[in-house]
């Protein structure tokens, strides 16, 4: 745990700066499990702290791999400590300022991608209360973000919620379980110049029980649809987005709304990628597989590859379609890596500890999203206010 803590490698989590990467990159290493610990399976990973994850291989000759990361969590590391570890207050602090961010948990079945975000099986379906210990990232980040929302109180706040799950490049919508036998369509709006999901159903929350019902409900339906379909969960993506419209008064009584979001993302897992990949078949045929899983990892590779720009393939799955704004233009993203302690899992994780090594050289600047005609107002407003200093100083 230590050094998961250690200073140097916590970030600046809470402070908002647009100069600040617009990806961060955490690792969670998940305790070893009492079965695994009743096979004689021991850990191969030693974390010496400053975000890195050193990976003994199995034999002497082989070198050890070190890798290095923003963060590190430690397996002692608790639900709280990644809330307030892992960088995604800035991000829950840039949704209310106007920026699209996304949380996504990568890695292998079994990794703890779930764990992390909504906690041990059942609790969120149980109707535990929010604040009952042991609860994931996205109930935790729900509470922070109404504690952001009271500290502004100039501000008007609407918040809505949606939860959807892609599962074999179909959307099914989470919060209205008829949608799996009607896929929904995503569709392009050149109105807000992004990707939505069309009759996507979409829950106005005034309150944390609001938040919290919409989670609650969106995980009951999941559960239906896993035990209909054998090892569903590790081969769909859910998707809980939460859209936070911020109306802010500015002088002379002219309302300026941001309109920011964050999206929690539990991928498939990652293993699926792998026949596609060894087989070396194209994105085309990669369709029945996982196709939104490789195309991420296509955009993730290309987004860090600099000279690549302008050649992202967003648009060549359902999943890079929604999170196109949060990974590129105008969002900031947090990826946490979960991984597995143990020998049998190695190769895994080191596959899961290159691609987040990758995905943390992504660079770009974030935008605040605003209506264009309140992007105008606000601009001409500026440009007024300079006039007037100038004239001043003649
Ligand atoms: P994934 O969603 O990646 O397939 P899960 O989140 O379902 O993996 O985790 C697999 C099992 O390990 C679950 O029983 C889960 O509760 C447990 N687990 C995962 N991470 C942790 C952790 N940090 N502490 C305790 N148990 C964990
Ligand atoms: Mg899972």
């Amino acid at each position: 745990r230590a050094g998961s803590l250690d200073r140097s490698t916590r970030g600046s989590s809470t402070t908002l700066n647009a100069d600040e990467d617009n990806i961060n990159v955490v690792v969670r290493v998940r305790p070893i499990s009492e079965k695994e610990r009743s096979c004689g399976e021991r850990t191969l990973l030693e974390f010496p702290g400053k975000g890195q994850v050193v990976c003994h291989n199995t034999t002497p000759s082989q070198k050890a791999k070190v890798f290095s990361y923003n963060v590190v969590f430690e397996p002692e590391a608790t639900q709280e400590d990644i809330l307030e570890y892992s960088g995604v207050k800035r991000l829950l602090e840039m949704a209310v300022e106007g920026f699209s961010c996304t949380a996504f948990c990568y890695g292998q079945t079994g990794s703890g991608k779930t764990h992390t975000l909504t906690g041990p099986p059942g609790l969120v379906e149980s109707g535990a209360s929010p604040f009952a210990p042991g609860h994931g990232l996205v109930v935790r980040s729900f509470v922070h973000l109404f504690r952001l929302i009271s500290e502004r109180p100039e501000s008007h706040f609407i918040l809505k919620a949606s939860f959807l799950e892609i599962y074999n490049e179909k959307v099914i919508d989470l919060l209205n379980p008829g949608s799996a036998r009607k896929p929904l369509q995503v569709r392009w709006s050149k109105e807000s110049r992004g990707f939505y999901v069309e009759n996507l159903f979409t829950v106005d929350c005034e309150t944390l029980d609001d938040l919290f019902a919409v989670l609650e409900e969106g995980m009951r339906n999941r559960a239906v649809g896993a035990h209909a379909m054998n090892a569903h969960s590790s081969r769909s993506h859910t998707l809980l987005c939460v859209r936070v419209r911020r109306d802010l008064r500015e002088d002379a009584g002219v309302v300026c709304s941001t309109h920011g979001k964050i999206n929690f993302v539990d991928l498939a897992g990652s293993e699926m990628t792998k026949r596609t990949h060894s087989t070396g078949k194209t994105l085309e045929e990669a369709n029945n597989i996982n196709r939104s899983l490789m195309v991420l990892g296509y955009c993730i590779a290309q987004l860090s590859d600099g000279k690549k720009r302008g050649h992202i393939p967003y648009r060549d799955s359902k999943l890079t379609k929604l999170l196109a704004d949060s990974l590129a233009g105008n969002g900031v993203t947090l990826m946490i890596a979960c991984i597995a302690p143990t020998r049998s899992n190695l190769s895994e994780t080191i596959n899961t500890l290159r691609y987040a090594a990758r995905a943390k050289k992504i660079k770009s600047k974030p935008i605040v999203k605003m209506d264009a005609r309140d992007a105008l107002i606000l601009s001409l407003k500026r440009e007024v206010e300079a006039l007037q200093a100038e004239n001043q100083h003649l």
